[in-house]
């Protein structure tokens, strides 16, 4: 199956079918499995034979999706979560010892940074990052202890893009682990193992539902690392649920129809702001003036689906831009059919000194927009109208 197109492998990748013959992946709700006999529970729970025994270990639905990402992302193996963040904290938490050490790009998804700060000290792991700009500074970073490399490509929410097959390469040289948060791309879009990754992760709560509906998470990769994943994931229990993973399934089906035409949308909007007046700067990886426009291009099929922008005059004008928007939605979501818009200064980032702010390149006046699935002419004519009243 695995040597299909995208979409042929997105479609007609089936683990199982019942007696009934359905023609539609069915959900399996059901929290365990039955065994013949004592000689097959045996074997089962010693792992001889590959098979269902209880659905905080798998479930046909959660394999099902694991198996369309990995052969989305190129990866042995996988494991799927409840969130992008129970991914993210599990892949940590079964490869690191205490003492150990990550080097960490600067901007990341907030609560991974919170998990940085906040928690994995607790165990004594600390983290040292680098600069979006400074690539070749993550050597001067890396201390006896560092075992793991971590970033993510388009940044959030400033829409930064990092050169992955540098960063394949400095792992290489240093032994480490290349961890790439793949959320904003999705394996539509980019691929990291390509470039040299080990791992991938995903929080599919985004582009890969696609429509704000559930949560769900997912490592994939190296088969040796994702064994050490799934057997703390066991017994730890951040599962997905069957009926998460089978939404995520289906959604998965019409992965690639809906992204391109999330990134022609956001094309669309990305050059109607950068034309505007009252706007200072636009960050959209695949318009010519994103400072890595040409790495986006090298790694990257499409653009993605979400915009950053500079309003002109700061604090006040990004919060007053955001209530003179009408239909598009205020959320903390992304990778949504309806367009978000959120202003990170004023709210998921305000905790931040204005001088931290900078440093992970978020100004006062940057709006970020998740475009989404309307006529692309309904969402620009939304952001002429608030735009107008600045
Ligand atoms: C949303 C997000 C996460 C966390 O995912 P959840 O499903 O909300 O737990 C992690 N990384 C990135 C880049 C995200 O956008």
């Amino acid at each position: 199956m695995g040597n299909k197109n995208f979409e042929t492998n997105a479609i007609r990748t089936q683990t199982e079918r019942s007696q009934f013959s359905e023609h539609s992946t069915p959900l399996y709700l059901t929290s365990s499995f039955v065994f013949e006999d004592a000689e097959e529970m045996r074997a089962s729970f010693s792992e001889e034979k590959q098979r269902n025994v209880y659905s905080r270990y798998a479930n046909p639905n959660t394999s099902e999706f694991i198996e369309k990402i990995c052969q989305m992302e190129g990866a042995e193996a996988g494991h799927a979560f409840a969130s992008g963040m129970s991914a993210v904290f599990s892949t940590f938490a079964a490869l690191l010892n205490a003492g150990d050490h990550m080097v960490s790009v600067r901007s990341v998804f907030g609560s991974t940074h919170g998990l940085f700060t906040k928690f994995l000290p607790k165990w004594n792991i600390n983290t040292s990052y680098f600069d979006i700009n400074d690539i070749e500074s993550v050597a001067q970073l890396i201390q006896p202890n560092t075992k793991i490399l971590y970033a993510e490509s388009p940044t959030n929410p400033a829409v930064d893009i990092l050169d992955l097959e540098r960063l394949g390469e400095i792992t290489k040289q240093h032994n480490l682990i290349l961890v790439i948060d793949n959320c904003f791309a999705t394996p539509y879009l980019q691929n990291p193992i390509k470039f040299g990754a080990d791992l991938v992760i995903h929080s599919a709560t985004k582009l890969i539902d696609g429509q704000g509906r559930v949560l769900g998470g997912i490592t994939v990769g190296r088969a040796d690392l994702i064994r050490e994943i799934y057997l703390f994931s066991r017994n730890t229990g951040p599962a997905l649920s069957p009926f998460n993973a089978w939404v995520l399934s289906k959604s998965l089906e019409t992965l690639a129809v809906r992204v391109d035409k999330h990134c022609e949308n956001a094309m669309k909007v990305a050059e109607f702001l950068e034309s505007h007046a009252k706007i200072n700067v636009v960050k959209y990886p695949f318009l010519k003036s994103h400072p890595n426009y040409k790495i986006a291009k090298k790694q990257m099929k499409l653009g993605g689906n979400v915009v950053a922008f500079e309003v002109k005059g700061g604090i006040d004008a990004g919060r007053q831009f955001l209530d003179g928007i009408k239909l598009c939605s205020l959320s903390a979501n992304l990778g949504d059919t309806r367009t978000i818009v959120t202003h990170p200064a004023s709210t998921t980032h305000s905790k931040l000194s204005e001088e931290d702010r900078m440093e992970v390149g978020i100004s006062d006046g940057l709006v970020r927009i998740s475009v989404g699935l309307e006529a692309v002419e309904d969402v620009i004519n939304d952001l002429k109208q608030a735009l107008s009243q600045l």
